[in-house]
């Protein structure tokens, strides 16, 4: 028998990422490392000038924790945003062969307190309360009362245990598709520096990162200091931009100590240049970050201790079947939808609209699902997609837009009045099982199948003893019909979806 769950069930008001009160022109919160952190980093940098570019050349797959914070007025990241950025995060680290994965489902946290952080002691107890071990935890949360786009911990920093401890913190505005945060986010999370770190402040002064790689200057000139100030990357040029800055406009103007220009690099994912300027990491920043993974004793090894499930890439996107565009109206709380299997895929997240804003949103692991809950109205027309995804490929997007309209719910007409201790199933009916009548209190005298365009499919004469018929039904296509059910009291009806 098919599994039928409904895994997560999210009512939702106006998405949050609609809203227009932010910017991605905000900074990131991370702080500036320690200088056992930098001492870890010129150990690394250290093997990585004695040729050792890779610790392997073998793709890491990194289990994720997605934390989803909801206000009480239904603010929160948007899960189909979610899966797009998930896509896209792994076209991000492809070349560092770095590969992100849901390890389960998102944990979804309904809290006014979590959502809208005050200071960075939110996001402790927020992290204290629900790190996961052997995941990257990563949250989305509103960071705009304390004006962040986003902040990570290094490894061995940050709140909790060694194996659960620190994590990322997002933004929503900064967490959409196209943005760079959550990569600049994790680069922390594996130990990398800002490019501008320890420059910034200061470009012209003796510590500060010179442009130069050169370590035979001649004086006044002063030697290459790369390797032991700034991010400690001599791969990435010396940077001394602290604040957002676009690729595309006015040459950046400052120079070093040596009275050298600086030209820093906008690619890199660890600047604060605008998010289409960055592209990638250099190839010692994935050195720093894969030996950070590397083995268990590292300190961020410990997430790849269980290997990652066998997930394939999907066939998509989704074709689907029910309902369709000029349909017969279906009932507001009994609306049965059915799609095509996309190869691949585990799960397949359903959106319903009404006028191009969310109504509700599900997520089944099946190609079936009847919707019962009462969030949609009668006579009203709406839209639905439905997205196939599984936990490592999330590239697949949703389907074409269907159609449906709704007439009263089942349940509300005066068939209210007729005997509610009926119960027919399996209501998701598979052929070939036995099906069922379950008659506590009233005698039956017969049965019939109905298609929804009224056409009888089965009939037949029920008992009047007992309380439980047993029914061997004739084979029925896919669909959903209805079930006539005569007692001596009158009339009953129910209906059944056959898979
Ligand atoms: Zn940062």
């Amino acid at each position: 028998m098919k599994k039928y769950i409904t895994l997560l069930l999210l009512q939702l008001s106006i998405s949050f990422a609609a809203s227009a009160q932010w910017n991605n022109d905000q900074l990131c919160g991370t702080a500036l490392p320690n200088n056992d952190h930098l001492d870890y980093l010129e150990r690394i940098n250290a093997s990585y000038d004695l040729g050792m570019e890779r610790v392997s050349n073998d793709r890491i797959n990194i289990p994720v924790k997605f934390h989803i914070v909801t206000d009480f007025s239904g603010n929160r990241y948007d899960y189909n945003t979610m899966l797009t950025v998930l896509c896209e995060l792994n076209e991000q680290f492809k070349t560092a062969g770095m590969y992100f994965f849901m390890r389960g489902e998102v944990n979804n946290i309904t809290s006014n307190f979590y959502f809208n952080h005050t200071s960075f002691s939110t996001g402790t107890q927020l992290m204290l309360e629900h790190n996961q071990p052997r995941v990257v935890n990563i949250y989305f949360v509103n960071l705009g009362q304390i004006g962040l786009c986003g902040y990570a911990y290094y490894p061995g920093s940050g709140p909790g245990n060694t194996i659960s401890q620190g994590g990322v913190m997002m933004s929503i505005p900064c967490s959409q598709a196209g943005n760079t945060t959550l990569a600049h986010e994790l680069g922390h999370y594996f130990a990398l520096p800002h490019t501008f770190d320890f420059t910034s402040n200061n470009p012209r002064d003796v510590f500060a990162e010179r442009v130069t790689r050169n370590n035979n200057e001649t004086l006044p000139r002063l030697n290459a200091n790369c390797g032991s100030q700034g991010d400690r990357f001599c791969d990435t040029p010396a940077d001394y931009i602290g604040f957002r800055w676009n690729c595309n406009s006015f040459a950046v103007n400052d120079s070093d100590i040596n009275n050298d220009r600086f030209q820093p690099d906008a690619s890199y994912f660890m600047s604060y240049s605008s998010d289409f300027c960055m592209t990638r990491f250099s190839n010692q920043q994935i050195n720093a970050m894969r030996s950070t993974l590397a083995t268990n004793q590292s300190s961020r090894g410990y997430l790849t201790v269980f290997p990652i499930p066998a997930w394939d890439s999907i066939q998509g996107p989704v074709t689907l079947i029910e309902p369709m565009a000029g349909s017969e109206p279906q009932p507001a709380n009994w609306v049965f939808f059915r799609w095509r299997k996309a190869p691949g895929a585990t799960r397949y997240f359903v959106r319903i609209r009404r006028n191009n804003l969310p109504v509700t949103e599900f997520i089944t692991s099946d190609t079936v699902h009847l919707y019962t809950l009462p969030l949609l109205q009668a006579n009203l027309t709406y839209t639905y997609t439905v997205r196939p995804y599984n936990h490592a490929y999330t590239c697949v997007g949703p389907s074409q837009t269907g159609t449906f309209t709704t007439t009263t719910a089942y349940g509300t007409s005066v068939n209210d009045l007729e005997p509610t201790q009926i119960q027919v199933y399996p209501s998701l009916y598979e052929n070939g099982q036995p099906f069922f009548i379950r008659h506590p209190e009233v005698q039956l005298k017969s049965m019939a199948i109905y298609d929804l365009q009224g056409r009888q499919k089965h009939s037949q004469a029920l008992e009047a003893q007992g309380e439980l018929q047993q029914i061997q039904l004739p084979f029925l296509p896919a669909a959903m019909y209805h079930v006539r059910i005569e007692t001596e009291q009158g009339p009953v009806f129910r209906r059944i979806v056959v898979q």
